[in-house]
């Protein structure tokens, strides 16, 4: 069942999550086109954010394995959509970084193509982790994002990384930011996970939303 509410986070649902990521987890197909997706097999969580973000780290943490993250910075793998096979229960999609100030804009072309293609016509796709620094304001690459997933109509929840780096009152004005972004965007869902790779806090909850969503 999916989790979408703080209060849903419960010990079963922590424990469901930590019995999934217990198991095994292995890259097992990358795509830098449409025509190069894997077969649909299991159901499909995305992991998307800036470049810097943070998205490796959490990669890392929540699946306790340097390796995976490590694949998806490979040369060559950094532009593809990258999927990873969790205990043969859910797939997690490594998407690339965007946001590079400096890309030109066919780059940004290409990233908006091919996610929004597999955003909208990916019928195994459950949802998407968008991931927003804890310390800085979101950006327009941030809210073109937000907007592919509004007109691909998929479900995203947001991640905030880094939290050990602001202060709570910092950290709760970020909350009631994003509580008003989701508000506006139909396809937000409105539980916010704050995260920290380097303290593991939020980690086990991510987990156990995950778990939500997998076979
Ligand atoms: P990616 O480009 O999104 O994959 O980002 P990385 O995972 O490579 O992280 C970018 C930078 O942020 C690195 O220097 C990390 O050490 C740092 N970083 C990532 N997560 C955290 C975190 O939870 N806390 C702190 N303090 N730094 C982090």
């Amino acid at each position: 069942m999916p989790i979408t509410t703080e209060e849903e986070i419960d010990a079963d649902a922590i424990e469901a999550g930590r019995l999934l990521f217990a198991g095994s987890c292995d890259f097992y197909h990358g795509a830098q086109r449409l025509d190069q997706l894997p077969p649909i097999s299991l159901p499909e969580v995305a992991f998307a954010g800036r470049s810097n973000v943070g998205k490796s780290s959490l990669l890392n943490a929540l699946t306790g394995r340097n390796a995976l993250a490590r694949v998806s910075s490979t040369p060559g793998r950094t532009k593809q959509l990258n999927f990873f096979n969790l205990s043969n229960r859910l797939a997690l999609v490594d998407m690339p970084g965007y946001g590079y100030a400096q890309a030109a804009k066919s780059v940004k072309e290409d990233w908006q193509g091919l996610m929004f293609a597999y955003l909208r016509g990916r019928p195994s796709l459950r949802g998407v982790m968008l991931l927003l620094d804890a310390r800085v304001e979101i950006k327009a690459s941030d809210e073109a994002v937000i907007e592919l997933f509004d007109r691909a109509a998929i479900l995203f929840q947001i991640v905030l990384t880094k939290i050990d780096q602001v202060k709570p009152a910092v950290l709760a004005r970020k909350r009631a930011e994003i509580d008003a972004l989701a508000r506006k965007h139909p396809a937000a869902l409105h539980l916010v996970l704050p995260t920290s790779s380097e303290t593991g806090a939020g980690i086990a909850e991510l987990r156990a939303v995950l778990a939500g969503l997998a076979a």
